[in-house]
């Protein structure tokens, strides 16, 4: 046995290299991988350790430049990818998106749904002010393209014999932040639409599972963390008392999508450094 790992190091160092310094272990080899939002933050993140796991990663967002950016930059770490521009907001971007990843050439199949994307903060502001398109744009990025997304997967995954779908929810889902009332109402929502669909996908074998992150040091968050006088404020609310990283994020991620997590569905893991988190 000893033998074959070391004449394995031998004939592929970087793989070598990887397993030594790191110990991931590659549960995921074998499983295609769909994370939305892919180019940055914590969907880039998530792509990295699903990769880092074996899994052949499709990461997409709505700039090319971003997708073709993010591809060399996973290619530069040994992780199988290939990328394509989808704006989940729009019908045509999703079947393009899952259409690639069906292509028997390209991927031949889904095992994983990361529904990450949601519309940046922009209308901070009084709820009461929030207009009709804002509650459009928001609850349709965030909530209906995640459910939306999911149903297109699921045929794929029941040919596959099952799946994994993570949701990308919020601390904001279970205390709205001030200033940000249409985006939280949209992370509340993304807890029940979790729950909603975890008893119809267990029949097909499909688990799915939600995330709700704390501050993560990302350029989504930098409203909240480039002052510091609000960083503080942010900080008292923590135990632990750092921003997170969108590594935080990713290694959970990976987890729920992996084996390990094979009795868990429906449910939302907060990863927040200690935020309080009820509703
Ligand atoms: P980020 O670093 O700013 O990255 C955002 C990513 O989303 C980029 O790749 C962007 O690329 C893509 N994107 C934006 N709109 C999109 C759309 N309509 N369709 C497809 N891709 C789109 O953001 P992040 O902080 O990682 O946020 C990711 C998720 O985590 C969001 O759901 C957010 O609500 C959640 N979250 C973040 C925090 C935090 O503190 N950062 C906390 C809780 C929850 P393009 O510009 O090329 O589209």
């Amino acid at each position: 046995m000893l033998k074959a790992v070391t004449r394995c190091l031998w004939s592929n160092p970087v793989a070598g290299r990887r397993m030594m310094s790191h110990h991931v272990p590659q549960n995921l080899s074998g499983k295609v991988a769909i994370v939305t939002a892919s180019t940055d933050g914590i969907g880039l993140a998530a792509a990295e350790a699903l990769g880092r796991r074996g899994a052949h990663v499709v990461v997409s967002s709505r700039r090319q430049a971003n997708v073709d950016k993010a591809v060399s930059l996973l290619r530069s770490k040994d992780i199988k990818v290939i990328g394509t521009t989808c704006n989940v907001g729009k019908a045509e971007d999703r079947d393009k998106l899952i259409n690639m990843v069906r292509n028997i050439e390209q991927c031949g199949g889904v095992d994983i749904l990361v529904s990450n994307a949601a519309c940046e903060p922009v209308c901070f502001g009084n709820i009461l002010e929030s207009t009709e398109e804002v509650w459009d744009k928001i609850l349709g990025v965030n909530v209906k393209a995640s459910f939306l997304l999911t149903k297109l997967v699921v045929p794929h995954m029941e040919k596959r014999g099952g799946g994994s779908v993570v949701i990308v929810s919020s601390v904001a889902g279970y205390q709205p932040m001030q200033g940000l009332g249409p985006y939280s109402v949209s992370k509340t929502a993304l807890l029940g639409l979790t729950r909603a669909l975890a008893p119809d996908l267990a029949h097909s074998n499909i688990r799915i599972n939600c995330v709700a992150p704390g501050i993560i040091k990302t350029r989504f968050s930098a409203a909240l963390w480039e002052n510091e006088g609000v960083l503080e404020e942010f900080l008292k609310q923590t135990s632990i008392k750092r921003l997170g990283q969108p590594e935080d994020i990713g290694v959970v991620i990976a987890f729920l999508c992996s084996d390990e997590a094979s009795y868990i569905t429906g449910e939302t893991i907060t990863v927040t450094g200690g935020m309080n988190c009820r509703l």
